[in-house]
């Protein structure tokens, strides 16, 4: 049972649209919401929670036929796949901020350096506001309009919040983005640029959770990205999937390493694999997804090395700040996804996730923030443990950029030397060597 859902009412007072409802086509192919946990399926709306069993709710679609050549003659970000998600058919009408469709890298020094024959990045750094997350607001603000929200928001750990004001400000809606107070100064600023209402909220991740829910519930036409309209928002984490398929010349991967924060995307992922097999957009072929975590949040790890069903929330203390969720809402779907599939979930410690960031920059030239160190120092343990293997092609997907969280490394990295401007000088210092 998803604790983000447990403590408010079921359904919400987003829509204005009236008795009548949402828009003919509002929700494209999506024709409902189905609960995760009991199967039961109620109509599209600005609704989260299962009214009978209070699980999460999930879009249901009945997909048309698609083809490749359709996709691949759409544009060059996540609406080539609308016709998978829940938008209309002319989203790319409404003004927004175009994401996805970023860098597959083929990773060979450090897949070299890994002991990884056949090693993939999928860089979604170089999203709009640099991470993953402007693909999954991109879909929350096409229901946020569709359901006529009045003020588009979120809890966030950072890079939510980023997208949210960044959404907001180009579609001409309000914006309110409420942060934990002690969240990297970058992050902040990333928000505050685009929005006047940064909110700070004293507390964790958790704590600003709550408080949302809490508004999401009192004020109406308020669309929290991913409280109140979150079986829509979740859905754009499938684009990652469907992206890295087709990249790949419309094949799956053998291997998959997924950052896990409230653990949405990593479900995502495996539900655009199964979509892309159930079309016959790609052939049917096993795939293991692996979770990554931080020491110091590490709950879905936990539970996943205990060999325990239930997740037992915790208090975050780790630099991963975008992955400091101690009481994932998806959690226990990442341990159904990773266990189904032959994956695992692991984690590893502050100074791992500074060695990952220093050897994704210095093999690839990408710089990853503390995310991505802990996705790529995750996959390096794997190795050294068996879990991964490392003859079968693998991706990492590295979700964030390294420029938000430049603390984290900034005391590891710097001048080699400081010198006098002069040739002896620079001999001196033994650069050459
Ligand atoms: C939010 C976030 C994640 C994890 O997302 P979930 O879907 O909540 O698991 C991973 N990486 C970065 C950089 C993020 O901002
Ligand atoms: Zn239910």
């Amino acid at each position: 049972m998803s604790a983000a859902v447990t403590d408010t009412q079921a359904t919400d007072n987003v829509s204005s649209a009236g008795e009548s409802g949402p828009r003919e086509g509002a929700f494209g192919n999506a024709v409902g919401l189905a609960c995760r946990e009991c199967g039961n399926r109620i109509a599209l709306g600005p609704f989260y929670a299962c009214p009978d069993c209070f699980g999460p709710l999930e879009v249901a679609y009945e997909f048309p036929a698609i083809t490749r050549e359709e996709i691949e003659a759409g544009p060059r970000n996540i609406w080539r796949y609308k016709a998978l998600l829940p938008v209309p058919s002319d989203i790319e009408a409404s003004p927004n901020t175009e994401p996805g469709f970023t860098r597959l890298l083929k990773a060979d020094n450090l897949g070299r350096e890994l002991g990884i024959d056949n090693l993939w990045v999928k860089d979604d750094s170089t999203n709009p506001t640099n991470s993953f997350k402007d693909r999954v607001v991109a879909c929350a603000l096409s229901a946020a309009r569709e359901l006529d929200a009045k003020v588009f928001a979120c809890p966030s750990t950072g890079n939510l919040a980023n997208a949210v004001a960044a959404a907001g400000a180009r579609a001409g809606i309000p914006t309110v983005v409420f942060i934990p107070s002690n969240l990297e100064q970058p992050k902040q600023v990333n928000s505050a640029v685009f929005t006047e209402k940064l909110v700070a909220v004293d507390g964790n991740y958790d704590d600003v959770n709550k408080l949302a829910q809490e508004i999401a519930a009192e004020e109406e036409g308020w669309a929290f990205v991913n409280v109140n309209v979150r079986p829509y928002y979740a859905e754009g984490s499938k684009t990652l999937g469907y992206e890295i398929a087709e990249q790949l010349g419309w094949r799956l991967p053998d291997q998959v390493v997924i950052p896990v924060a409230s653990g949405s995307q990593l479900t995502k992922v495996d539900k655009a694999f199964q979509e892309l097999i159930k079309l016959g957009l790609v052939e049917d072929k096993p795939y293991k997804i692996f979770g990554a975590q931080a020491t110091g949040c590490n709950p879905v790890s936990t539970a996943f090395k205990g060999g325990v069903d239930a997740i037992r929330p915790v208090k975050p203390d780790t630099i991963a700040k975008s992955l400091a969720i101690g009481n994932p809402a998806d959690g226990i779907y990442v341990l159904d996804i990773t266990r189904r599939t032959g994956g695992a979930v692991e984690e590893v410690t502050d100074d791992e996730i500074r060695a990952g960031i220093v050897l994704l920059a210095r093999t690839e030239g990408i710089f990853t923030e503390t995310a991505g160190g802990t996705t790529l120092a995750v996959t390096k343990k794997l190795v050294e443990n068996g879990l991964l293997d490392p003859s079968l092609e693998t991706v990492a997907i590295n979700t964030g950029h390294g420029l938000k969280t430049l603390d984290a490394v900034s005391g590891q990295v710097g001048a080699a030397a400081t010198i006098a401007p002069s040739y002896d000088a620079f001999v001196e210092a033994g650069i050459l060597a």
